[in-house]
């Protein structure tokens, strides 16, 4: 066996973005010893890059909004799919999380009264999102790793040591969590980490009772992607490896606007405040098209001409919402649309206006990076001409089945998630600015409970990490290593394999998806899974990407069937799963949420059958929402979503 450290803490949270250090404030401000792990620099976790802004309904530029309007709006978003616990505390909790950021220092934009601003957004009823700009994500981010500072500072002061009592350790990738048998009732219990260092390619456990995982998303599972390189599912993975479920996977967002060109820089994000704040859609003809694309379900909402449309923005008492500002889904899918029908843009996608909306300063002022970024990477001044945008894969609904409250996975204890990794909150689509709010609100409760969870172990209880699983572990991260040999020279490239992933899943089970595709998807998973288990590196451990893509493979090969199998078992179009064959939303499918597990949790899977996969599906009925909720909702609206027996109930 090489070389491991070994160190003991009582809570691990796995992820540095906004979910992760909030819960790893909340842990060490209860008065536990809390180490955070990241796969990147500290600080450039994903949420840096978050622009639009966060929802809370403080009611600074609306006096009407509040929690109950911003959960109805949760609701209508996710087309009702939502746990409704989680969306409930989503809305409450939200405002106290962002005035807390401003006490920890963040400086948000103001109203001329000097209120934290808040601007519209895609489905929500009130101008909403407390921002900074358009670098919202960076503010918090800044502000939360001050919050760790100042924490770490305080620490010295008392222990003579910044990281007695929080640490973080950069650039280190975790590989598994590890488990042991509790010796009272035998049951499966977290006991820790294990992972390895980027750089310096050192492996380390992290011996832990309670770990929080905040691993964002798995966008780069997808061609066209808004992700970053970190987003390879791994927290996806580690829960479904260490014995958790994931729900709701069929649901992936395609944010309707991501840049088309030039092809290097192909689904980088345009943020939706250019809509928010007055930016129009059109096609190659110049039509206005989002007045032809408002579903029946929301048509009451949004407005039918132009002039009622752009009226909303200076009075939005007495006009309709534009309908370029309807949910994600719906925009994506007019777009893609458009282009199919030959009226998108020169380079595949549709325009977007801002020019001539709004003076060059107010542009300029408004959307500082989007100015920026198109005028770096395509070389269009976005305050002269139109910008070009199309459909990118943004988003996952999906993750760890959780438990409202807690946020503590099911069925494994001393697991929790928060943040994207999580599932149920979002439904079937994700509101724009409800991921930075769920950060901050779940974020928090994640660590609150993780801390109380492993303070109720005394140290005699506390869960010990095996020599056995720590070397199964470390044959697993090495295998790459072995592959050339143990293939007689046939080991596979892990980039090609990379490559190969994210153009099927593009492909087949991407934006609007049909059964026979995704069977094909399904069939060409299982082969590229009998390639992976001979990805093959050169070199040493030291400065090795190769091995990192090696390593990778796995969790995006996991989180790719789970999306692939349930979009395939759902036969309807909700949300951020349009179905070609089944184009209707069914009010039956409403009561089913799928759940996703893995069949063998062995480093060494046997030989599968490839009908099968790794991962099995179960339908599960979600709990009946709290009557006080429902009564939220006008019973004409809620006949959309509930089955006839559920409304008479
Ligand atoms: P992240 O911020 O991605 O952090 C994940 C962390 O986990 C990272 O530190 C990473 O290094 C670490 N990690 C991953 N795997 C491992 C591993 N195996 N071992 C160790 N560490 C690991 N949402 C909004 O609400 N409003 C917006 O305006 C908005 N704008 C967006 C703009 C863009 C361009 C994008 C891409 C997303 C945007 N979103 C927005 C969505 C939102 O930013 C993300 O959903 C959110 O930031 C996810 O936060 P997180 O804490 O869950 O994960």
């Amino acid at each position: 066996m090489t070389r491991v450290d070994r160190q003991s803490w009582d809570v691990v949270v796995v992820g540095a973005g906004g979910a992760g250090l909030r819960a790893a404030i909340e842990a060490r401000e209860q008065g536990l010893r809390c180490a955070v792990i990241c796969k990147s620099l500290f600080g450039k976790a994903h949420t840096v890059m978050a622009e639009g802004g966060i929802a809370a309904c403080m009611g600074n530029v609306n006096a009407n909004d509040n929690w109950q309007v911003h959960f109805r709006d949760t609701l209508r978003g996710g087309k009702f799919l939502n746990d409704w616990r989680m969306a409930e505390l989503l809305a409450r909790e939200a405002p106290d999380r962002v005035w807390e950021l401003e006490t920890w220092g963040a400086v948000f934009d103001r109203t001329p009264d000097g209120r934290i601003s808040q601007r519209n957004f895609g489905g929500h009823e009130y101008p909403r999102l407390a921002h900074v700009g358009d670098r919202t994500g960076l503010e918090l981010i800044r502000t939360l790793q001050q919050k760790v500072v100042a924490l770490q500072q305080e620490d010295f002061r008392r222990h003579g040591d910044h990281e007695a009592r929080l640490k973080v350790f950069q650039e280190c990738t975790v590989t598994r969590v590890l488990r042991d048998r509790d010796g009272v009732s035998g049951a499966s219990r977290v006991s820790g980490v294990f992972g390895y260092e980027r750089e310096s390619g050192r492996f380390l456990v992290l011996e832990a009772p309670a770990v929080v995982l905040a691993t964002g998303g798995i966008g780069k599972s997808f061609k066209v992607t808004s992700n970053s390189w970190e987003y390879t599912g791994d927290g996806h993975a580690l829960a479904l490896l260490a014995g958790a479920r994931l729900v709701n996977m069929e649901f992936v967002q395609f944010h309707p606007t991501g840049m088309v060109w030039p092809p290097s820089v192909k689904g980088i994000l345009v943020t939706e405040s250019v809509r928010g704040d007055g930016g129009v859609l059109r096609n190659s003809d110049g039509k206005r098209f989002m007045f032809d694309y408002v579903p029946d379900v929301f048509k009451e909402k949004y407005a039918e001409t132009e002039d009622e449309a752009d009226g909303w923005y200076t009075d939005p008492e007495h006009h309709r919402r534009p309908p370029e500002l309807l949910p994600r889904d719906e925009v994506a899918r007019a777009i893609n649309s458009e282009v199919k029908a030959g009226r998108g843009s020169p380079h595949g996608g549709v325009f977007l206006d801002v020019s001539t909306r709004m003076p060059a300063d107010v542009i300029r002022r408004k959307l500082p990076s989007m100015h920026h970024q198109f005028k770096e990477l395509a070389d269009v001044d976005i305050t002269a001409e139109a910008m070009e945008v199309g459909p990118t894969c943004h988003y996952v609904m999906g993750g760890v089945e959780v438990d409202p409250d807690t946020a503590a996975a099911v069925g494994v204890p001393g697991l929790f998630a928060a943040g994207e990794v999580a599932g149920g909150l979002h439904g079937s689509n994700r509101l724009g600015g409800n991921s930075l709010s769920d950060l901050l609100v779940f974020g928090r409760r994640a660590g609150l409970y993780a801390a109380r969870y492993a303070a109720g172990l005394i140290a005699a209880e506390r869960p010990a990490v095996s020599d056995a699983d720590v070397a199964s572990a470390e044959a697993e991260a090495l295998r790459p290593f072995g592959a050339e040999e143990s293939t007689g020279g046939a080991a596979e490239n892990p980039y090609a394999l990379h490559q190969e992933l994210q153009q099927s899943m593009n492909d087949l089970v991407g934006i609007i998806r049909k059964a026979p595709e995704m069977e094909e998807a399904l069939r060409r998973l299982s082969g590229l899974r009998a390639r992976a288990r001979r990805a093959g590196v050169e070199g040493h451990r030291q400065f090795n990407p190769g091995w990192h893509l090696a390593l990778d493979l796995r969790n995006m090969l996991l989180v790719s069937e789970c999306v692939a199998r349930a979009a395939l078992e759902r036969t309807e179009s909700r949300g951020g799963h349009t179905r070609d064959d089944h184009p209707g939303m069914d009010r039956r499918w409403r009561k089913a949420r799928l759940v996703c597990r893995l069949a063998d949790d062995s480093t060494e899977p046997a030989a599968e059958d490839p009908a099968l996969g790794r991962i099995r599906l179960e339908r599960q009925e979600p709990p009946a929402m709290r009557p006080d909720l429902l009564e939220l909702f006008e019973k004409d609206e809620l006949k959309k979503y509930l089955t006839d027996e559920e409304l008479t109930r």
